[in-house]
């Protein structure tokens, strides 16, 4: 992530509910022995009383358990189908199912150095199959239409939890980012005055691994370039075709942001071939002085190809800029007097501190450009006078004083119209 996004306290917890529920059905049907819980050609189901036994195990479900039960019941075409082909698997399987599911969702809460248990169900099963899809379809009645206020052990304003909850919950814990916390390129959200429109990202994806799709470490609303263009279903845990370890990701909610653990290297490319490239020089995001975080860069460049798309606009950002560096000059009046390298470089130096502060997290681009301002001011101190961030200042500063007699002739001509 380039930004650090807050948890969110609430989601965190319904979410936590939702994931407690999803097993506490999975263990319901792990223990019938082999026999429909749905009944295709009744529609009926014998599974209401089971689930109601396991929900009497769960301190967080105990007092609500017919309620509860009868919810998961009544979506027999769509939850209980599933789920009796997960009930046909042989016994053990099944418990060793519902012990990695149990695992792994603990594992994302506190990850470190350790492997999933559970990963592409594809080529599974036909009762792995059904424990997917049971998954799947869980996490579709949480998009459309949410979850009823019965499943939850708190107290909840409206009737229903819904994905449109989750994502206003992120916007008023993080209220200062208005750009995508992974690629730093576009805003990752549109509004109406009503809602909020943005992809929730499933950082690790929903069809390589259904257990996270309700998790709320695994939610996280992003730019649509980074959700369905670029990442797509790509499996983060796979770098090269090797497993690496979940604490090796750079995980939503859970890393410092590399914002401020990482800077932007501005290189040329060397050999320089126009018709691959259509700039000479690239953009590259690493570590830190001191700061041991290059796996993490690895993986998120990996997934999001995050500093190739900064390369890839980088003409736009250097006009970004050099936009932003005019105006700064013309405030500071330093526009086309007394512009000497020494003073030019003190100005950038500046310039990269306030784009931090102010920009950072606000604007699409503006981390790379803090970094693109340093390689201009480290352009200027070696080259002085001959460098061409210096000689663009230069011209400009005389462009802009021609603009400005022409402005004051304007002015004068405009208040001596009047009679
Ligand atoms: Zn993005």
């Amino acid at each position: 992530m380039i930004h650090q996004v807050s948890r969110l306290p609430q989601d965190d917890k319904y979410l936590t509910d939702i994931l407690a529920l999803q097993v506490a059905v999975l263990k319901a049907a792990r223990n019938i022995p082999d026999i429909d819980i749905f009944d295709h050609a009744t529609g009926n189901s014998n599974f209401q009383l089971i689930l109601e036994n396991q929900l009497a195990q769960e301190r967080r479900f105990r007092d609500r358990r017919e309620e509860v039960a009868r919810w998961i019941t009544r979506k027999s075409a769509t939850l209980l189908k599933p789920l009796s082909r997960f009930a046909r698997g042989s016994q053990q399987d099944k418990d060793d199912f519902v012990q990695g599911v149990i695992s792994d969702l603990n594992l994302l809460f506190r990850p470190h150095a350790a492997s999933l248990s559970i990963f592409v169900l594809d080529n599974a099963g036909d009762w792995q199959k059904g424990a997917r899809d049971f998954l799947y379809v869980f996490y579709d009645l949480w998009k459309d239409p949410g979850f009823d206020k019965i499943l939850f052990s708190r107290s909840m304003a409206g009737e229903k939890y819904s994905r449109l909850d989750f994502i206003a919950e992120f916007e008023k814990e993080n209220p200062g980012i208005y750009v995508c916390a992974i690629c730093d390129g576009s805003g990752y959200k549109t509004k109406t005055e009503s809602r909020v429109y943005t992809s929730v990202e499933h950082y690790l994806p929903r069809s390589i691994y259904p257990h996270f799709s309700c998790h709320p470490r695994n939610l996280i609303p992003i730019c649509s370039f980074c959700n369905s263009y670029i990442k797509g279903d790509n499996d983060p845990l796979l770098r090269d075709q090797q497993r690496i370890g979940i604490s090796e990701l750079p995980l939503p909610y859970q890393q410092d942001a590399l914002k401020d653990k990482a800077w932007v290297a501005y290189l040329q490319r060397n050999p320089y071939n126009k018709a691959e490239h259509p700039h000479p020089y690239r953009l590259e995001l690493r570590s830190a002085r001191n700061v041991d975080n290059l796996s993490l860069i690895i993986s998120l460049n990996h997934l999001y190809k995050v500093d190739e798309r900064w390369s890839g606009v980088l003409e736009q950002i250097e006009e970004q800029a050099f936009r932003r560096l005019f105006q700064f000059l013309t405030l500071s009046s330093l526009g086309g007097q007394a512009l000497t390298p020494t003073n030019l470089s003190s100005q950038l130096r500046t310039l990269m501190a306030i784009t931090d502060l102010e920009n950072v997290g606000k604007d699409p681009y503006a981390f790379p450009m803090v970094w693109l301002l340093k390689a201009f001011r480290d352009q200027l101190e070696q080259e002085k006078d001959q460098s061409s961030v210096y000689k663009s200042i230069r011209d400009w500063g005389q462009e802009i004083h021609q603009r400005w007699i022409e402005i004051q002739d304007r002015a004068d001509e405009l208040h001596n119209r009047v009679p």
